[in-house]
Parts: C-alpha cells; structure tokens; sequence
C-alpha cells in the first residue's frame, strides 16, 4: 500500500491551459490503428475539447464529459453519434487533470487515442516541457456534499466529501502476481509525476485471442503495456513499480473522473473497479443534485482561508502553488 504521507492539498483558484502545442504520434492499444494527436491551449472556460481532424467539415466537437461516454469496455470512449468517436481517452485525459490542465483542444486524426508507452508519462514529459499557463478565470470546482456508493456485485465505486481529491482504489486479481493491492493518495501534480502517471496498462496473454476476435487489443505489446502469463511477467525490464498495476487503475481513475468536466472536491474509492463503475459513479452523483455542488473559486487572488460560494470554508490557495 502506497504511502499517505502526501497531506498537501492541491485547490488552485484560477484556470490553467498549456503554454504551447505539442504533438505525439502512435497506435491505439485497441484498433491498432497509427494516429496523430495534438494538444492546444485554448481560451478559459473551453474545457478539454476532442476534435477528429479526419472528419472535415462533419468533425464536431467532442467535449470530455461524462455526458458524452458512449463505451466503457476496456477503455473509455466519447461520442458523438456512432461515426465520429474518440476512445481510449483516459491516460491523456488522468496526464490532463494531474498536471492541473483545465482547457485544451485536442486534435486527432484518427478514431483512439495513441496509447504510447501504457502509461501517462510521454503525455507528462510533453506538457511539463512546454509549461502550463494560468488564466484570468476563476476555478470552478465540483464539490462532494454527501456519500454517492455504487455497487456491483462485489466491485464498489464512492465518491464522498473530502478539501482536496483523495484516492483510495483496490483492485484484487487471482493472478499470483497482482494478487490484492491498495493505493491511498493525496492526489495533486507532485504525487501525480513521481506516483501515478508512469504506471503502464497490463493484460494477460490468456486473454489475447478473445480480445482479437472482439477487435479489442489489436496494437497491444510489450512496447506499451505489462504482459501477465502464467503468473509471470513477459517483459524483459520488469515492471516501474513492485504495485504498478493498481497504480495504473489510480491513474485510469483520474482520467475517467475527469469527465466529470470540473475538478473534484471529494474521496474516489473504488474496490475491483473499472472504467465502467467509474462512469457509473459519475453518472449516480450527477443524477443526485443534492450531491453536490459548484465551488467557483473568487476572481481575485486571495492568499488566506476564505468562505466561497454555499458557505463552505476551504483553504484558497494562490493559482501556481500546490
Ligand atoms: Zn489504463
């Protein structure tokens, strides 16, 4: 189990977008397919925005809400009617939120996002390198008024009220070597870099035909993501955490709870979860308004605790510190 040393909090009052463009190239994991993708700073109040360049005049824009999540199979898409989608958006979705990005517009030419090296790292690497830049505009935040639990058989998924975004996830395979594993994390950009964001996706050779009959995993290597078999693990240098895999869920929580469109003030804890109880926690808090609400952070810079919006009490940090 992961530390909780982490204590600091991490509630910025203003928006930030990247200082510059970048650009990478690969294969989605699933269709196998080469794509080009970029990631552009943009106004404030745009949010993370998917553009499908290949689409012309008919590429509309897909914002990054939980709204529009048409498939949860092992990865997370967002549509907008069956021609023109973007799936597997959750590692560029959890490098987006855990660096603190509130605005981008991200151009694909392509139908999934490229999966890189499994983990959030290269997408890290890239925006650390050419900054973020705070805007004018005050942070609005969702915060967590009270528990919102989903259940599914023995996989639970809670958000509940906590100053700051707490994870708390399990997973629990027979695999001899994941077995059961906890990561419990004061989630802010620091523990985010050094913690979560190199933590590969894994799949089991066992798996391997299915998943190709289903044209799910058609791109997947060792190149990009950790290969079980027969309790062993295939690649050659190992993996970048004795618990890398439920580092990883960690970090394909982020991304998934993300779509929730605003930040989180509140606990995520998931038990045996997944891309599809993460919607589905997202949707039952969204389908409760009295669950929750909007936190606008104030326009100016304040650097004591203040009162905000509701009457509740939270620290208000100034925008460029953690
Ligand atoms: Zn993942």
């Amino acid at each position: 189990m992961t530390s909780n040393a982490h204590k600091a909090r991490y509630v910025p009052t203003r928006q930030a977008t990247i200082a510059d463009r970048v650009e990478f190239s690969g294969v989605g994991v699933h269709n196998g397919s080469a794509v080009s993708l970029s990631v552009n700073p943009c106004d404030s109040n745009t949010g993370i925005v998917f553009v499908r360049t290949d689409r012309g005049q008919t590429g509309m824009d897909i914002p990054a809400r939980f709204q529009m999540v048409c498939a949860t199979e092992l990865c997370t898409a967002l549509g907008v009617g069956a021609s023109t989608s973007v799936s597997t958006v959750e590692h560029l979705m959890a490098a987006l939120r855990g660096m603190g990005v509130d605005n981008a517009v991200i151009e694909i030419d392509g139908s999934e996002v490229p999966v890189l090296d499994g983990s959030s790292e290269p997408y890290v690497a890239a925006i650390q390198q050419v900054g973020i830049r705070y805007l004018d505009a005050p942070r609005r935040y969702i915060r967590v008024l009270r528990p919102i639990r989903v259940e599914i058989g023995d996989r639970v998924g809670e958000l509940s009220p906590h100053d700051g975004f707490e994870l708390d996830i399990t997973i629990d395979f027979s695999s001899k070597v994941i077995g059961r594993q906890q990561v419990v994390m004061e989630v802010t950009p620091d523990t985010f870099v050094s913690e979560l964001c190199r933590a590969r996706t894994f799949g089991f050779m066992d798996d391997v035909e299915k998943l190709w009959a289903n044209g799910f995993g058609l791109g997947a290597s060792l190149e990009n993501s950790v290969v079980l078999s027969d309790d062993k693990i295939l690649n050659q240098e190992g993996l970048r955490f004795a618990d890398e895999f439920v580092r990883h869920k960690a970090l394909d929580a982020i991304g998934d709870i993300a779509l929730a469109g605003y930040p989180i003030l509140g606990r995520y804890r998931s038990v045996r979860g997944g891309h599809r109880l993460n919607h589905q926690v997202l949707q039952a808090l969204f389908d409760a308004p009295d669950a929750w609400s909007y936190v606008d952070m104030p326009a100016r810079r304040e650097k004591a605790a203040g009162t905000i919006a509701a009457g509740v009490a939270v620290p208000a940090f100034g925008p460029d510190v953690s």
